[in-house]
């Protein structure tokens, strides 16, 4: 069984955080340490610990992620500049916080992802 994360208190709202979107699949909340002037987390509100764990059964939340990504840049005003998503796993992809989340970055020029 995985441990459990800062993020599921977050869903369950025993911490506080920004939450902008709940429902029976999927919350979304502002980072607390803003990379860019928009940065909103989407997760599951089950604990899946990496994108390697996802399974079959994962794919109805893994896509309302995606839904829920596009109706939040819409709404944040950011949609027709664009924005970038990024999901990071394990140590290289510089994963910290092991409950997947889907980063929404976006209200600036962010520039190559590489350069
Ligand atoms: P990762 O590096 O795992 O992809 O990203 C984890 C993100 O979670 C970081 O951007 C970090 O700022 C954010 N984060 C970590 N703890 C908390 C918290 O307690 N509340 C909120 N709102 N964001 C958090």
């Amino acid at each position: 069984m995985a441990e459990e994360t800062i993020f599921s208190k977050i869903i369950r709202r025993e911490i506080p955080a920004d939450i902008l979107y709940q429902d029976e699949l999927v919350t979304a909340f502002r980072d607390i340490q803003p990379k860019a002037p928009t940065h909103i987390l989407i997760i599951p509100n089950h604990l899946i610990p990496t994108v390697n764990d996802v399974k079959a059964s994962d794919e109805k939340a893994l896509g309302r992620m995606m839904t829920v990504a596009a109706k939040l840049a819409d709404e944040a005003g950011i949609a027709e500049d664009g924005y970038r998503l990024i999901m990071n796993c394990n140590k290289h992809g510089g994963q910290e916080v092991f409950h997947i989340h889907m980063h929404l970055l976006g209200g600036d020029f962010l520039g190559p992802l590489v350069s």
